[in-house]
């Protein structure tokens, strides 16, 4: 089965959109994306953001700054975001800057606005199992596993890369659903015969196709979080972390790269951003 996560992503934005449109018009959720440089890359995705939120009635605002802004202006501008009433979601599109320490401006958002759950209480009360803003590719991820299978207790998991946005609240939502976790990592030996047991794998590396068909039981779900770009007969192409074509007809399930997990995380960003919403207005708890 190969999991179409743009559909399943259009289907939550389908039931957002339901949600948003019965809040009277003065009172929306509000996004706030702020963008520094030119990075390629990080220009489409607020692009892309931003266009989504529009079309499930966030009101949202991209927030450009050139690449030499100072870490305090930066801070400044979070702080301000951070007292706007009309702002219930903040993003910083990451990478920063090499002059911008990116952990002290994670921690000048506000967790109750930090969208992206990167903040060191999100991250803490995922992990201790409270509610939490849960990052968006992760629990994309979430969501897309789940509508293979309900019950995921008992399941071997197996998590390819250890980063704080991916990897790691990847191991704390698959734990809450009681599968037993292997992250795995470039210092981990003999991850072929790791993944050969696991009944769910999450490849989130960045090396292309490194999963290998012959890593992967029949019975297996394998969601691919890796975007790498290649270059195949001179023309470029985005590939994931696995080798797709050689398991699509053969595991359980399977997300494609491009169509799976990406347009589940910006479709998360909007739920987190609604979520935020709710929770600051008073009609769900913090
Ligand atoms: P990252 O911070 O670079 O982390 C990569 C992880 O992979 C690290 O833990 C690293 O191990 C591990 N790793 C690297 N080479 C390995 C190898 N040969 N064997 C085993 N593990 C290896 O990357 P990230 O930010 O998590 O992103 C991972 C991929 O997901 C990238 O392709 C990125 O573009 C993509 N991504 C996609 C989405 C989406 O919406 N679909 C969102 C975010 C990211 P060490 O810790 O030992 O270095």
């Amino acid at each position: 089965m190969i999991i179409d996560g743009k559909k399943i992503a259009e289907e939550l934005r389908y039931n957002l959109k339901q949600s948003i449109e019965k809040l009277p018009d003065s009172h929306r959720p509000g996004l706030s994306v702020i963008l520094i440089g030119e990075h390629p890359a990080s220009q489409i995705y607020v692009k892309n953001k931003e266009k989504f939120a529009k079309e499930v009635g966030i009101n949202s605002q991209v927030i450009k700054f050139a690449e030499d802004i100072s870490e305090e202006e930066l801070k400044r501008e979070i702080i301000k975001l951070n007292n706007d009433p009309k702002v219930h979601g903040i993003l910083v599109q990451l990478p920063l800057p090499g002059h911008i320490n990116q952990k002290d401006i994670i921690e000048t958002i506000d967790p109750n606005k930090d969208v992206d759950g990167f903040h060191p209480i999100n991250v803490g009360n995922l992990s201790s199992g409270n509610d939490a803003m849960i990052p968006c590719t992760p629990l994309g991820c979430y969501y897309l596993i789940k509508k293979v299978i309900s019950n995921l207790s008992g399941l071997n998991a197996v998590i390819i890369g250890r980063s704080n946005i991916n990897g790691k609240p990847m191991t704390q939502l698959l734990l809450k659903e009681n599968c037993t976790v292997t992250i795995v990592h470039s210092k981990t030996k003999k991850i072929e015969e790791i993944c050969q047991k696991a009944d769910l794998i999450v490849a989130a590396v960045g090396n292309p196709k490194m999963v290998k068909s012959n890593w992967v039981k029949d019975s297996a779900i394998v969601i691919d979080v890796g975007i790498n770009r290649i270059v195949v007969d001179n023309k470029n192409k985005i590939v994931g972390d696995v080798d797709f074509e050689n398991l699509k007809d053969r595991v359980k399930g399977i997300t494609p790269v491009p169509g799976g997990v990406g347009p589940m995380t910006i479709a998360c960003l909007l739920e987190n951003t609604l979520k935020a919403f709710n929770r600051i207005s008073g009609s769900a708890p913090h």
